[in-house]
């Protein structure tokens, strides 16, 4: 990041054909002109030279990286420093007395379009794309992009654009540029024709704060309709309200006093706790891809052909996230009518991605010919990488590693994707544990953004990059961990249906639990998710982890007795809820609450009235808890890891930041002490489950958190 002011914008003067200048101010802070102090100051500097100068007459922002901008400097958001102000910047800009043409020569982000839309002319090209992602931080553009992008881009585009932070392509935005060229290459040269054209025409000073907003075409209803409009995806979100009221006061006040009631909004969304966890988020998501195992010497291997094995759940998500990439797939079953099944149900999928004009025929047909089936392992030979996902058994994962050993070239990565199994031991079925690793895919694996990518005690570092790197090329977000029973996120989780299953027992009814988790920001509560997953998966678990937990007799006690009469969940159309044919929708069932009535009553359980904040302390505090434990034993490297894990593995609430944010936000003596109070109030129960992690003990004692390790 540049320091200094000189450096930062770059001052320029071309002459013109009468002799008179025009000043090109170049933003140059690598790698995204990030608009950090020196930027700022470096812009006020410039503009103050050209507008002193008598023989410029007009003022051109450009940018000398691939992007315009890429906005506020967020690692100065901590620093509090914020001097100058970006809105000081605009203002000097937009009150220039010569005219200012912004030219993006690249995209403009938040603080990078609110420069743009400060000036008095903006021209780009026709496929570059803007927006104002500060949502995403939880947060809302403050430096007048709410005031200003709604008189040029009209209130609709910009309520779109401002609350779902998407960016868009410059073509669609009309009102914005004043002139968008086709071809990037002739920008410059059209931009700089375009700016002799403004001053042939006697240089008109077009302020963007003096255009009026028509209140007509924005009326109260719009703004209303539009709340309803994004409710659902909205749920629980702090900014997205905020950015659509800055908007309204965008129709409703003067440009000055919209741009105070944008400074009060961005203020109220600033000192939010989900905006530290967005961006708490925002950098866990970075610093995800920043593994110790490995640095820049490392090589990586080339991955040009995939194998799969089994074409079942997993496996045929799985295979589409390569074909979607572009690399070609050979999937392999043991027999004909099970690849033929598999096949035919990825071709279902991108028809039906087709029938909601996602695809087009063609590509559906392109897509299918990346993919060839085989029940024959010697089809296997030319593959790079080979991905397991055939039975969660161990004699059928080594049956499977020690073929794949025998035909597959040297070099070729063997992952497997085992939730459960240890990696360590399918990589001793092979004779080169070197190359074996976990690529641990989330279902449905061509839907969810996760990668748990597990290294084995002999995952060699070239095959641990390799894997991390093409985990971006199949738009799948990696984070590392280590091998253990779950690994990190199905570890953690364990506790959520414990505890869950336990609190029925004690007289808790399924859809006041469900409703907690739900209001506290997840998709769905523990019994809902338990039916939809099947609760035979969980119970067949159970059964294999026999010695972990028979020690306690209430141990998920009802959701195995439900399993046991037939009740798996929606696919049987009854597990803890009755669910009507063809619906989703939960029905709550007396006879469940009979027989936690009963099971209580045998296992000497008494049943009471429990509070929400019980419910959600009981969920939320043991996996936290056996997070410290991960973080103690090495599974995750760092706490930001597990937040990765969860908001983009089980649909925890981005605006919490994940559950070690939480905690962390919360104070961890908090959860310290209400461990330790559930362990000494629960009985036998309690001291089972509710011991405190050392670590969390260490870091609660000494005030601090675990972002601090
Ligand atoms: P599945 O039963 O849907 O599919 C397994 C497929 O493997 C079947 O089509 C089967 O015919 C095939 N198969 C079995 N043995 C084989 C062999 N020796 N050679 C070739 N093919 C063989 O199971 P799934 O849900 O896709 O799970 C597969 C793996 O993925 C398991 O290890 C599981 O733990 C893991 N996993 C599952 C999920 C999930 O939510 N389902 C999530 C993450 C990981």
């Amino acid at each position: 990041m540049i320091q200094n002011s000189m450096e930062a914008v770059a001052y320029e003067l071309q002459e013109q054909s009468n002799g008179s200048h025009l000043a090109l101010i170049y933003m140059q802070n690598p790698p995204v002109n990030a608009l950090s102090k020196a930027v700022r100051l470096g812009l006020i500097k410039a503009v103050k030279q050209a507008l002193a100068d008598d023989s410029v007459k007009a003022i051109v922002i450009l940018s000398k990286q691939s992007l315009f901008s890429g906005g506020a400097d967020i690692s100065e958001f901590a620093s509090g420093d914020y001097e100058p102000p970006l809105p000081t910047v605009l203002d000097l800009i937009e009150n220039a007395t010569k005219p200012v043409i912004a030219v993006l020569n690249g995209p403009a982000f938040g603080g990078g379009l609110e420069v743009a839309l400060s000036c008095h002319y903006r021209v780009t090209f026709a496929a570059n794309k803007v927006g104002l992602p500060e949502v995403n931080l939880g947060i809302l553009p403050g430096a007048g992009g709410t005031q200003r992008l709604p008189r040029l881009a009209g209130v609709q585009q910009a309520l779109d654009m401002i609350v779902s932070g998407r960016p868009v392509a410059a073509s669609k935005l009309p009102g914005v540029f004043d002139l968008v060229v086709a071809d990037p290459a002739q920008l410059l040269s059209e931009a700089l024709t375009f700016c002799q054209k403004v001053l042939s025409q006697g240089g008109l000073i077009r302020k963007t704060c003096d255009l009026t907003i028509d209140s007509s075409t924005a009326p109260a209803e719009l703004f209303n309709q539009y709340r309803q409009g994004i409710a659902k995806q909205a749920r629980g979100f702090f900014a997205p309200e905020r950015c659509i009221q800055a908007v309204e006061a965008a129709v409703t006040l003067p440009f000055v006093q919209g741009l105070q009631r944008e400074g009060e909004l961005f203020l109220e969304c600033m000192q939010s706790k989900q905006a530290r966890a967005q961006q708490h988020f925002f950098f866990a998501e970075r610093a995800a891809s920043h593994v110790k195992d490995y640095d820049k010497t490392t090589p990586v291997r080339d991955i040009k052909k995939v194998g799969i094995i089994g074409a079942g759940t997993m496996g045929g998500g799985i295979a589409m996230n390569f074909v979607n990439a572009g690399i070609p797939v050979t999937l392999l079953e043991l027999k004909q009518e099970a690849l033929d099944k598999g096949l035919a149900l990825i071709r279902r999928n991108y028809e039906s991605s087709a029938k909601k004009g996602k695809l087009t025929a063609a590509q559906v047909e392109e897509r299918m010919a990346l993919l060839q089936g085989t029940t024959d392992y010697a089809d296997l030979a030319d593959v790079d990488l080979v991905i397991e996902a055939v039975f969660e058994k161990m004699e059928v994962k080594h049956e499977v590693f020690k073929a794949l050993d025998k035909v597959c070239k040297p070099g070729v990565i063997l992952a497997s994707n085992t939730s459960t199994l240890d990696l360590n031991e399918i990589a001793s079925a092979t004779k080169r544990p070197q190359d074996v690793i976990g690529m641990h895919f989330f279902s449905p694996a061509n839907v969810m953004k996760l990668l748990e990518v597990v290294k084995g005690e002999h995952s060699s570092p070239e095959v641990i990059k390799t894997v991390m790197q093409l985990a971006k090329k199949i738009n799948k977000v990696a984070v590392l961990v280590g091998v253990c029973f779950g690994f990190v996120g199905n570890r953690m989780i364990e506790s959520y249906g414990r505890e869950a299953n336990r609190m029925m027992l004690e007289g808790v009814k399924p859809e006041q639990l469900d409703q907690v988790i739900y209001d506290f920001g997840l998709p769905m509560g523990p019994f809902t998710m338990g039916d939809m997953a099947g609760q035979d998966i969980g119970y067949f678990v159970r059964q294999s982890r026999q010695e972990f937990i028979k020690h306690d007799p209430s141990y998920c006690i009802l959701a195995d007795k439900l399993v046991e009469q037939g009740r798996v969940g929606l696919k049987a159309g009854k597990g803890v809820y009755l669910y009507a044919e063809g619906s989703r929708a939960p029905i709550p069932d007396p006879k469940v609450l009979e027989l936690a009535e009963q099971e209580a009553l045998r296992l000497g359980i008494s049943q009471r009235n429990i509070s929400e904040q019980e419910m959600l302390e009981r969920i939320m505090f043991p996996l936290i808890n056996e997070g410290a434990l991960i973080l103690e034993e090495g599974i995750a490297a760092k706490s930001s890891d597990i937040d990765v894990i969860y908001v983009y593995g089980y649909g925890f609430p981005v605006y919490r930041g994940g559950p070690m944010q939480y905690a962390d936000e919360i104070g961890l003596l908090t959860v310290y002490e209400a461990m330790c109070k559930y362990r000494d109030e629960l009985g036998e129960y309690g001291q089972h489950w509710f011991e405190p992690a050392p670590l969390l003990k260490k870091l609660a004692q000494q005030g601090k958190r675990f972002a601090d390790l």
